[in-house]
């Protein structure tokens, strides 16, 4: 079996492994479809997201359907043929964030796909891996493998509507139209906010935001006006831009809220704390998410909400470089994904 791994900065290879086998509990799953997000091209094109430095091949993709190939004994959860969602979240479920019912702030998370811990947690760019069944959610129904890779990214902005106020009547700004800024565009809609604004500095991910709910976009480059006075309730900040979230704290109402989803450069940042003291500001964070993957597979399992629109491409796994390559062309692409050819 082949697997994406990424050795150093834009040098990824498909190495060759042999297939694993489930033990107790375990589950062997053949990859369905792997959507490739903004911290994959990170570790692609630097070599590292943010602090997390790639030290050893990483096999990168937190964001995966898969097909159930074989179980391991004791295994209830899912038997040979089901179609699944993957969890990428490995959370230690005895610390204190775990047990309060968060688990994105496990002190001992193991996240898919990631460098933050070395040796590295291996993601799932690969043909066939090995999975707890905890990790697995079948789906049933006629849901496409594609489909059911975006359960992780809904999960995201299920996550951060949820860290936000009660959305009823209100008018809400998103900070760019990326997937995760559309996927919050869905939440915040069936949250119930009143008015969704979308603001982005590329058409076509407005068009994209557009075609999912959002009331209105905003080219944030041009119309700096629309950005300025204080008009909105909630604004999530997602494009990982300080100058968004600048736009957020000066767009935002006062006494209203702000929530950090994207992930900002780690240079130091001049910081906007007198906005926020002045205007009563509620600034918040939103990490991964938690129960919010759960809903999410539900909410894509009845088509209540329709991520299709947000899949842009589908690559055979052999062909992981030039899928990262259009992933990264925001021009051109919103989700891009690998699927196991
Ligand atoms: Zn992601
Ligand atoms: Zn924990």
């Amino acid at each position: 079996m082949l697997a994406a791994r990424i050795h150093a900065k834009e040098d990824l290879r498909l190495d060759a492994f042999d297939t694993p086998t489930p033990g107790p509990g375990e589950v062997l799953l053949k990859l369905g479809a792997g959507g490739i997000c903004g911290s994959d091209l990170h570790y692609y094109f630097e070599g590292r997201n943010g602090n997390f430095i790639v030290r050893e091949p990483l096999i990168p993709g937190h964001e995966a359907s898969a097909v159930v190939e074989a179980v391991g004994p004791g295994v209830t959860r899912v038997k040979k043929g089901d179609k699944v969602a993957v969890s990428p979240s490995h959370a230690c479920g005895r610390c204190e964030g775990c047990r309060e019912g968060r688990e994105q702030l496990c002190s001992n998370m193991k996240f898919l796909g990631s460098a933050s811990l070395y040796p590295h947690v291996q993601g799932m760019f690969q043909e066939y891996f090995v999975m707890g069944e905890r990790q697995c959610y079948p789906v049933a129904g006629d849901l496409s493998l594609g489909e059911i890779a975006f359960a992780e990214p809904f999960a995201v902005g299920l996550h951060a509507v949820n860290r936000g106020p009660d959305l009823i009547g209100k008018s809400v700004l998103i900070t760019g139209a990326g997937t995760i800024g559309c996927v919050t565009v869905i939440a915040a809609r069936l949250a119930g906010a009143r008015r969704v604004t979308v603001s982005d500095i590329l058409d076509r991910p407005l068009s994209k935001a557009r075609e999912v709910g959002a009331d209105a976009t905003i080219r944030a480059d041009r119309d700096a006006d629309a950005l300025a006075k204080p008009q909105f309730d909630v604004c999530y900040e997602v494009s990982g831009s300080f100058a968004a979230l600048k736009s957020c704290v000066a767009a935002v109402k006062r006494g209203g809220v702000v929530v950090q989803v994207g992930t900002l450069p780690h240079e130091p940042l001049p910081f906007v704390v007198n906005e926020v003291m002045a205007k009563e500001i509620d600034l918040r964070g939103a990490f991964r998410w938690g129960i919010e993957f759960d809903w999410a597979v539900d909410y894509l399992s009845t088509r209540r909400v329709d991520v299709r629109p947000l899949l842009s491409g589908q690559y055979p796994l052999a062909d992981a470089v030039t899928a990262f390559h259009v992933a990264a062309d925001k021009n051109k692409s919103t989700k891009v994904q690998v699927v196991f050819a």
